[in-house]
């Protein structure tokens, strides 16, 4: 099916697809870790064809395993800084490495990603008349002097700082969405997603679900950056697929917040995660990052009244759920 020069569909033929055939969908990013979560919702659909384009920098075969071979999935290592053409319904955009270890590594990579990966996917949303949805992040705040913030608020980033290349990214990917929407005509639909948990989460990608569970199963001391009161709003990854799949299909652009309000100090969550997986472990105060935002918690508004969305997971019940993942893939029986 992938022809390069094939126009886009006259518009009542690409609607009737919406109602009668099959949907072919487009995850780039796909092997990550929302990613991976987002296939598998979208696979539960027998209508849905599903195309997973990743160049498996932070990502992983292995989180799409159930899938390969499958006759609606198809896997194809690609980097969305180089173009692509292929045709589909709709995009889901996510491609890009999300943990400031990941982002910081090759910042000059990372700008690019978001910038001329974004351009790429739009490019192509354009050719091929498809809907697309980027996901965006609550890092266009940068350090909010609005708390908790709406999606009118402007933010407040540093734009010549080490997290520019993601934040800073992000906020032009969001820039060239509506320029696209607005010249061209595209339906876009724009998430901004707070802090995400939930099993397959890099084990040592640096961010602090991840970290103090892992330190907790391996009996090391949480590592809380200072000051520790600086907080953040955590989403179980099920109640944020939920919220994307409801965006893409409903009829607001957004930028429309997706998280969890439940709002903890980094010295709260550690007390948790000890509380509920290892109540030997110490809890130890470390230096800090860089431009740290001091807090962060969603307004989600608009999300309620637009796509009658809440998450459902409470931080009590997910923890344990990714606690069982990282319990297998260490290898750390529940009797430690
Ligand atoms: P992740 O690192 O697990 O997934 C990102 C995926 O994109 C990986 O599979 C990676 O290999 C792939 N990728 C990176 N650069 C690429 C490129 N140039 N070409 C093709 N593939 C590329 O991260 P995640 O947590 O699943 O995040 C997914 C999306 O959600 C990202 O866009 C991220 O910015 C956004 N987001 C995540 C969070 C969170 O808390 N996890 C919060 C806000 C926004
Ligand atoms: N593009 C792509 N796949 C397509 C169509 C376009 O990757 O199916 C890329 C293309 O290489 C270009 C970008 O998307 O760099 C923007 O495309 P657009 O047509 O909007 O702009 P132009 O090519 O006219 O600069
Ligand atoms: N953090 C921490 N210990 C760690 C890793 C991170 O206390 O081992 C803190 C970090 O300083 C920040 C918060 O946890 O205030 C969230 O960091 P993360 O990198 O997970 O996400 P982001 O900064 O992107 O929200």
């Amino acid at each position: 099916h992938a022809s390069s020069k094939q126009p886009p569909l006259p518009s009542p033929l690409r609607f009737s697809k919406f109602f009668q055939s099959n949907m072919r969908i487009l995850v780039t990013g796909g092997a990550g870790f929302i990613g991976s979560h987002l296939v598998d919702r979208l696979m539960e659909n027998e209508k849905n064809e599903v195309i997973v384009a990743d160049n498996y920098f932070t990502g992983s075969k292995d989180n799409l395993k159930k899938w390969i071979g499958h006759p609606r999935f198809e896997l194809i290592r690609h980097d969305v800084t180089e173009p692509l053409l292929i045709e589909v319904d709709q995009i889901y955009h996510l491609a890009c490495p999300a943990s400031p270890i990941f982002y910081k590594y090759n910042p000059v990579k990372t700008i690019k990603t978001n910038v001329i990966g974004t351009l790429n996917m739009l490019g192509l949303a354009k050719r091929v008349g498809a809907r697309i949805l980027l996901t965006s992040t609550s890092e266009v705040y940068g350090d909010p002097l609005v708390h908790p913030q709406p999606e009118s608020y402007w933010g407040n980033v540093n734009p010549i700082g080490v997290r520019s290349c993601y934040d800073e990214g992000k906020r032009v990917a969001e820039t060239l969405m509506f320029d696209y929407h607005r010249q061209h005509g595209l339906e876009i639909r724009i998430a901004r997603i707070f802090n995400t948990y939930g099993p397959r989460m890099n084990i040592d990608d640096g961010r602090v679900v991840s970290n103090f569970i892992a330190q907790a199963l391996r009996g090391e001391s949480l590592t809380v950056q200072s000051p520790g009161t600086q907080t953040r709003s955590f989403c179980y990854v099920s109640d944020l697929v939920d919220g994307l799949i409801r965006l893409m299909g409903g009829s607001d652009t957004g930028p429309i917040n997706l998280g969890n309000p439940g709002e903890f100090t980094m010295l709260e969550l550690a007390e948790t995660v000890k509380e509920l997986i290892n109540p030997d472990v110490e809890i130890k105060i470390v230096e800090n990052t860089p431009d740290d935002p001091r807090q962060r918690k969603p307004d989600i508004t608009k999300a309620k009244a637009l796509l009658d969305w809440e998450p459902q997971v409470k931080l009590r019940d997910g923890l344990p759920l990714m606690e069982e993942d990282f319990r297998l893939r260490l290898g750390v029986d529940k009797k430690n």
